[in-house]
Formats: structure tokens, C-alpha cells, sequence
């Protein structure tokens, strides 16, 4: 089981949050110029990390904020968890960015 501590809501189970992604894979800032492989890359590829790592979860049980939470993914001890600013947050609620709901 992973313990989330929620800033606003405080310790919570991780079966009260939904992931939401790899919160280190940023969005090119112009889309429109970036070529066919760069946005492959972006969409699909995911480094396989051993150890610390970003994540996006949302708290979908608790206060709905989206989260970037920092995981080591091999202990499953989260060792940071921030709320995502209102901006990163509105991209976040996009169903594109959201895996697993489809
Ligand atoms: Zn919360």
C-alpha cells in the first residue's frame, strides 16, 4: 500500500487517488513545431526509472487537486508531494493526459 500525504487533506490511502502520468515528461511549448519522433516520444515513450521518481496523481476521493508526487518506485516511499499549480492542473484535467480512464 502507498501512503499519499495530501496537503490539504493530510495521509490518505493511495486507493483515494487516481495516477495520472509521469510528472517529469513535460509538453513541448510548441507543439505544432516539433517533428513526428519528438511527439512519439512525448505521447509514448517512458523511461524506466529504478528508484525516485515523478508522478501526477489526483486526489479524486479527497479534494480533486492534482498532485506531483515524488515516489521511489522500488520501496513505494513517497518522499514529496506538492499540489500542481491551477495551470499544470487545467492541462491535467484534459482526458489526453490522463491514463488509464480510457
Ligand atoms: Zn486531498
Amino acid at each position: 500500500m502507498i501512503l499519499i500525504t495530501c496537503p490539504h487533506c493530510g495521509p490518505r490511502q493511495e486507493s483515494e487517488f487516481t495516477y495520472g502520468g509521469d510528472g517529469a515528461n513535460a509538453r513541448p511549448a510548441a507543439p505544432e513545431d516539433v517533428d513526428d519522433a519528438a511527439w512519439i516520444d512525448y505521447l509514448h515513450l517512458r523511461d524506466n526509472h529504478k528508484g525516485p521518481h515523478d508522478e501526477l496523481w489526483q486526489h479524486v476521493q479527497g479534494c480533486r487537486r492534482w498532485l506531483q508526487v515524488r515516489r521511489d518506485v522500488v520501496t513505494h516511499q513517497v518522499i514529496s508531494c506538492h499540489v500542481l499549480s491551477a495551470d499544470i492542473a487545467d492541462l491535467a484535467d484534459s482526458a489526453d493526459m490522463v491514463e488509464g480512464e480510457r
